[in-house]
């Protein structure tokens, strides 16, 4: 059984139907959903602003690999076409950890990195990660903290970059 933190995110088109796209299209392995935020682009590239959210999915028989298949194929069945680095996008879909039962999967190669390298540094992954799931820990250069304390010690400018919004994303989350 895996268990994936997946952070989610739109700045083409209906940017809350994409978002809605992933969770209606993981279906029952979606355990938990945070609020959606808007956030300005990040990385330097002039577009519009962003929807972000983070789900927490698990399934029995997918791997680390299998999961980003599986992110990959939702992002080109929300017709995502791939251009400039950090440009804008229909529906980008990034994992940002993994665990197999209570062990954290560790990648390094450029097609799969894990956790993602840029986690601990983004505001529109770990406030809403934070929202999802409050235990949350993360895990970089061997250094495991709470999602709150990375948070914390972010850039104000970096924290302040991402506003919640009241939009929200449907979900039928069955108890355990
Ligand atoms: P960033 O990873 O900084 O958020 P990006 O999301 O804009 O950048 P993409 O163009 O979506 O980058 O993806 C580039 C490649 O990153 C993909 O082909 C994928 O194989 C690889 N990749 C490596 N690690 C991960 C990961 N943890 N989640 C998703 N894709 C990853
Ligand atoms: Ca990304
Ligand atoms: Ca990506």
């Amino acid at each position: 059984m895996t268990r994936v933190v997946l952070s989610i995110g739109s700045n083409v088109g209906d940017r809350l139907a994409r978002l809605q796209s992933v969770v209606d299209g993981l279906g029952g392995a979606v355990r938990a959903v945070s609020p959606v935020y808007e956030t300005a682009a990040w990385g330097g590239v002039e577009q519009g602003p962003f929807l972000n959210a983070v789900l927490i999915a698990d399934d029995a028989d997918l791997d680390c690999h299998g999961w980003l298949r599986c992110g990959q194929a939702l992002e080109q069945a929300a017709d995502r076409i791939r251009g400039q680095r950090w440009g804008p996008r229909t529906l980008d879909v990034d994992i940002i950890t993994c665990h197999d039962g209570d062990e954290e999967i560790l990648s390094a190669t450029a097609e799969l990195t894990l956790p993602h390298p840029y986690a601990h540094l983004r505001a529109f992954v770990l406030t809403p990660w934070l929202a999802a799931d409050p235990e949350a820990t993360l895990t970089v250069a061997g250094t495991m903290r709470p999602v709150s304390l990375w948070l914390e010690e972010l850039d104000p400018a970096e924290r302040a970059s991402i506003r919640l919004t009241d939009l929200a994303l449907r979900t039928e989350i069955a108890a355990d």
